[in-house]
């Protein structure tokens, strides 16, 4: 099949890289020229794991091309597939969907023959109605399909999780759109769950399932909290309670809060929806409340651990939003640095990938080091934001040598306690 890919971000790049090693032909479209001259000079522009191997192997076995012209990389396909950003509005915190728009206009008038458009973005109900609007006002004679096809990749596993989708959602309202699909995703067919539903049902999964899981962090966040007030270890009331198999184990790990560039934005989005719609959904406006104050309650718990202390330098291991992937947007860590700049802290981070894109949101505000030891010479307190598995080998022997005080704040829970607590250091986890 021949397959356009309106977007070549955290998303676009993996589906397309994903779709071309299945045998399509593949055009990747984005319009920020620097991004497509990186990839046609066989240059990555994200970090995933094991993306760069595919990459290569596909666009030397001719099935992978990226460009920056919608006609060339819409004229001949039989599925185009947008997927680009809907950031919140800056004001009203909705979708905006500016991107969504533009690239509905842009691909209109190239459309030849029946071609299926897809919406792989995250996309207010009713999308695929404004979608299928604009495309026909702008070429009146297109043949065309328009479906939505929700991601539900998981960062920093977007290239397994293509291979091996929990669920293939696929919301189309014609016969022949989902003929499409269902030849699209034939190499899984009998391998997973391929729901086909009404394309406003399919739009509104991809909402209901992020805020479930962020309403789900919320809620373990809250339950730590009560753990640290009663003598409980929210560790081991996680792992009872994820031996239920209705609840499940995942999603309980406690921590800064969640971020990223998927539940925060999706969460207000969805709160907006509600609104607009005037359904009172409690539950995500206090996940949404929750998740800004335990970012606050994160960086008091820091300052509080050094506040006996003139000038304190403030080690950070961790600056992506989680492990596995260099994205850094809505990152708890940005925030939590963010609130600690403006008591003017010094600070001193290590992040095994994300140390570029952190540069481009916060810049030289704070001080970048080499590995994890480097970050923490003379420092007051070691804060870890985020969950590298790399952090967790840290020789806290070493490490209480090069600390000018041994205080560590272990918002992930990476650390053993025990061992911090036997080499000198005042060690506070979350939630025991
Ligand atoms: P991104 O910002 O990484 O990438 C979007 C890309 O689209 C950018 O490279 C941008 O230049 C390009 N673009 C925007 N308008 C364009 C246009 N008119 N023509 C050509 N290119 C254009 O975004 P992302 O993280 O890949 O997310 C894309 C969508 O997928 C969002 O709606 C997001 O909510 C959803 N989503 C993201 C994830 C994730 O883990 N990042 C997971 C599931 C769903």
């Amino acid at each position: 099949m021949k397959v356009g890919i309106i977007g070549t971000g955290y998303v676009g790049l993996p589906t397309g890289v994903g779709l071309a090693e299945l045998g399509n032909q593949v055009i990747c479209i984005d319009r920020e020229p620097r991004k497509i001259e990186a990839l046609q000079a066989g240059k990555i522009t994200l970090y995933e794991d094991g993306l760069e191997e595919l990459f290569h192997k596909n666009v030397k076995e001719g099935r992978l091309h990226f460009t920056t012209s919608m006609k060339e990389g819409i004229s001949d396909a039989d599925l185009v597939i947008i997927a680009v950003g809907t950031p919140p509005h800056p004001v009203t915190k909705e979708a905006d969907m500016k991107y969504i728009h533009a690239a509905a206009t842009e691909l209109a008038e190239y459309l030849t023959d029946y071609t299926v458009v897809a919406t792989k973005s995250t996309v207010p109900v009713g999308t695929g109605d404004v979608v299928e609007g604009l495309i026909a006002k702008k070429n009146p004679n297109a043949d065309f399909d328009v479906v939505s096809l929700p991601e539900f990749l998981r960062e920093g596993f977007a290239v397994y999780d293509f291979f091996h989708p929990d669920r293939i959602v696929v919301g189309a309202n014609t016969e022949k759109a989902r003929n499409v699909i269902k030849e699209l995703y034939k190499p899984f067919e009998g391998k997973t769950n391929m729901l086909f539903v009404k394309r406003r049902s399919s739009e509104t999964i991809k909402y209901a399932s992020n805020a479930f899981l962020a309403i789900k962090i919320h809620y373990i966040n809250e339950m730590a909290n009560f753990c640290e007030k009663t003598g409980a270890d929210i560790t081991e009331v996680a792992k009872g309670m994820g031996l239920d198999t209705r609840i499940g184990n995942r999603f309980l790990n406690p921590g800064p809060g969640y971020g990223g560039s998927c539940f925060p934005k999706d969460t207000m989005a969805m709160a907006y929806m509600a609104r607009q719609n005037d359904v009172d959904m409690t539950l995500i406006k206090a996940a949404i409340d929750g998740n800004a104050k335990r970012k606050q309650q994160m960086a008091e718990r820091i300052l509080e651990s050094v506040k006996s202390i003139e000038n304190p330098k403030i080690a950070v291991l961790g600056l992506a939003f989680k492990d596995g992937t260099d994205d850094c947007r809505e990152s708890p860590a940005m925030e939590i640095i963010g609130n600690l700049l403006e008591v003017n802290a010094n600070i001193t981070a290590y992040d095994p990938k994300a140390m570029v894109t952190s540069k481009l949101l916060i810049g030289d505000k704070i001080k970048y080091a080499e590995n994890m030891y480097d970050a923490l010479k003379d420092a007051d307190v070691l804060a870890i934001l985020t969950e590298w598995q790399e952090f967790k080998t840290l020789n806290l022997q070493k490490a209480a040598s090069l600390m000018r005080h041994k205080n560590i704040v272990d918002c992930r829970n990476l650390l053993n306690a025990d061992t911090a607590k036997n080499n000198g250091f005042k060690y506070q986890g979350i939630g025991r």
